[in-house]
């Protein structure tokens, strides 16, 4: 049996993703280069395919979430590219987070031979995409959007047409600065906080209802014990990677860089999760950065 879609890419986010889409009632094939994630689709409802590619080929829609740029570059281009394979009409939706230009060349590849693409990233973190509560951020045709508007929908909660080609990486790249900035001003406050004495769960809670409200104080907030729910208080696990954050700032600094744009703070930021990526902590949440500035004992 052919699949109605094809989701290449079974991480922590494309995983419970693809399950939304099993659950609204699609056939999904599975593909990762971990075995183990696909058989996980397949225990949760998803098509079993004995050839992989064969059944990307056969599929309506195909959705990517591949970890960065050079990922999805060499799954979508070249001769034994997913462009260079696919039946006429497949509708092609990359949920990865990349840079807006390498966005706009696979779109563009993608268009040469007639075919319809969206950048699709996505905002909401590893609980969104179980919940099916992504925020979706997609740079594409009206056409285009229209037609994986129904898919998305089974995944996410805002659907969100940006612009055109790229134009959803680039909405990506500056929330995604301002979050990793907004983490360390929320980390810096809650420690100078807590050197005065202060109960971090009262501090947080008044600067959430004061103007400097934000959502890593309000939802993500990274002192452990504040707030059951976030990766501090579960050891930093699971949630949005530091390495991930560094991703994300490497693209905004290197899009500044092309556009002649200042983000001083972006920049520093990006240093400051390098230098707790290569402490130890790359694994970790990116709230973690909470532990690089503590107090020296
Ligand atoms: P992940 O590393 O958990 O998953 C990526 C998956 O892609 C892995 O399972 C890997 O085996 C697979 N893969 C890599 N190359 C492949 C190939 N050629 N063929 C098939 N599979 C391949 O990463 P993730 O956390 O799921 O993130 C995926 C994307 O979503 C990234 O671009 C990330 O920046 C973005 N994102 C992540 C989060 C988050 O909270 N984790 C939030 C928003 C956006």
């Amino acid at each position: 049996m052919s699949a109605d879609i094809a989701f290449i890419g079974l991480g922590n986010m494309g995983l419970p993703m693809a399950q939304n889409l099993v659950k609204a009632g699609y056939s999904v094939s599975g593909h990762d280069l971990v075995k183990a994630s696909v058989d996980k689709l397949v225990e949760t409802g998803g098509v079993t395919e004995a050839d992989a590619m064969a059944a990307v080929t056969k599929a309506k829609v195909v959705i990517t979430m591949l970890p960065a740029s050079k990922h999805v570059e060499s799954i979508y281009l070249g001769d034994k590219g997913i462009l260079a394979n696919i039946k006429p009409g497949t509708l092609l939706i990359d949920c990865s987070t990349i840079a807006p230009e390498s966005a706009r060349k696979v779109a563009a590849a993608a268009l040469e031979k007639g075919f319809t693409m969206l950048d699709a990233p996505v905002s909401g973190g590893t609980g969104g995409a179980t919940a099916g509560t992504l925020t979706f951020m997609v740079g594409g045709t009206d056409d285009g959007f229209g037609l994986a508007r129904p898919y998305l929908e089974k995944m996410g909660k805002a659907i969100y047409h940006a612009g055109g080609s790229g134009s959803g990486q680039t909405v990506k790249v500056c929330n995604n600065m301002l979050l990793g900035i907004l983490m360390i001003g929320t980390s810096e406050a809650i420690r100078l906080g807590i050197a005065n004495g202060m109960d971090p769960k009262v501090l947080s809670e008044v600067m959430s209802k004061s103007s400097g409200r934000n959502w890593t104080l309000e939802v993500y907030n990274p002192c452990p014990g504040v707030m059951e729910t976030a990766p501090a208080s579960k050891g930093y696990a699971g949630g949005f990677g530091v390495d991930l954050m560094l991703k994300d700032l490497g693209l905004a600094v290197e899009n500044a860089l092309a556009t002649g744009s200042s983000v001083p703070m972006g920049s520093l930021a990006r240093n400051l999760y390098d230098i707790h990526s290569k402490s130890g902590a790359g694994g970790l949440d990116f709230s973690s950065v909470f532990n690089m500035l503590a107090k020296a004992k």
